[in-house]
């Protein structure tokens, strides 16, 4: 409290110099890290925490680096999640299902490149000719996006557990294949979320961001076979594609920040996992900085990267590090 009290009376007096450098004070009830002992820390940070790292000595085919292209399909529901859409904010998420959609697997399609689609089941409930678009070419994954988008790291076990089994039957019923992939709609996990994951069988998550290499999640300090595949805000169309936003960044400018991603990952055997949005990549003017992505790698290392959905890498690199199946809590 007297830290923000003191903090305010400097701004009042500085304000240009120190609101660039002010960390926004958390207006939270818990007790700050300094007053925790070191085994509330170690709890807390081993709750869920990267164990080993799952990079695999070679990729199939002789390929050098690993690109594993996701799209969130988010759609309406990030407009319906929180129970007060507008009708602009519906128009302009609907344009995903509408035109973005098609637009990005055409794009994907052409080159042969495999993707996974992460799919909330009211996105795909609401837009149900979706699941054939994607499957047309019989190349594409869909995952788990929770139900609605739901904020799952702020919901009670039992109600995101329900949700979670509603949206995987849903999704099962629609597309005719179970997803084994999960992708929090927050990319945050509550405090149930990796129990609940491995309760209802799932094979490799894709919302965690402690490596650039996929690696097993541990819980409580104890592996659990789950392959992570991590993602990055760095490697996501969201927060940079906001033309209202402050961090708008023009979709060639972006496409440099990901090409540089692929260039590092190419020089470091590793992977490259980029995330995108059909409502908002899928626009005329951004799909270039994908199309910029794809040529560039093409020209740089033909025949030298493995495209894959998250499903075939997650499989590959458990089966490469010999990590067997997932454990059953
Ligand atoms: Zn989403």
């Amino acid at each position: 409290m007297t830290c923000r009290v003191v903090m305010c009376c400097l701004l009042a007096f500085a304000p240009s110099t120190l609101a660039a450098q002010a960390q926004p004070v958390p207006q939270t009830n818990a007790k700050p890290g300094w007053q925790w002992t070191m085994d509330s820390v170690n709890k807390v940070v081993n709750a869920v925490r990267a164990g080993r790292s799952l990079q695999p000595k070679a990729w199939p085919n002789g390929a050098r680096v690993a690109v594993l292209i996701s799209f969130d399909v988010d759609n309406e529901t990030v407009a319906l999640r929180y129970g007060d859409p507008t009708v602009g904010s519906l128009s302009q998420t609907q344009y995903g299902a509408r035109v973005g959609l098609q637009r990005v697997v055409d794009l994907l399609d052409a080159h042969k490149i495999p993707a996974t689609f992460f799919i909330p089941s009211v996105s795909l409930d609401l837009t149900p000719s979706m699941a054939g678009v994607i499957k047309k070419s019989g190349r594409h994954e869909i995952g788990v996006h929770g139900w609605i988008h739901e904020m799952n790291s702020t919901l009670p076990d039992s109600i995101e557990r329900r949700l979670l089994k509603k949206a995987i039957a849903e999704l099962t019923a629609a597309t005719g294949t179970k997803p084994v992939g999960y992708r929090a709609p927050s990319w945050n996990f509550s405090d149930n979320t990796l129990s609940i994951l491995r309760d209802l069988g799932f094979r490799y998550e894709s919302s965690l961001m402690a490596d650039d290499r996929p690696y097993e999640l541990n819980q409580n300090g104890k592996p659990t076979g789950l392959v992570e595949i991590p993602v990055e805000w760095i490697l996501d169309d969201a927060p940079l594609f906001d033309p209202r936003g402050d961090r708008y960044s023009p979709p060639r400018d972006v496409a440099q920040v990901w090409i540089d991603e692929f260039d590092r990952a190419y020089q470091e055997g590793t992977m490259l996992v980029l995330t995108m949005h059909p409502h908002i990549s899928g626009h005329r003017s951004r799909i270039v900085a994908l199309e910029q992505l794809i040529a560039h790698i093409e020209a740089k290392a033909p025949g030298k990267v493995w495209w894959a959905t998250h499903g075939q890498a997650a499989e590959y690199v458990r089966k490469q590090s010999g990590l067997g199946e997932p454990v059953v809590p």
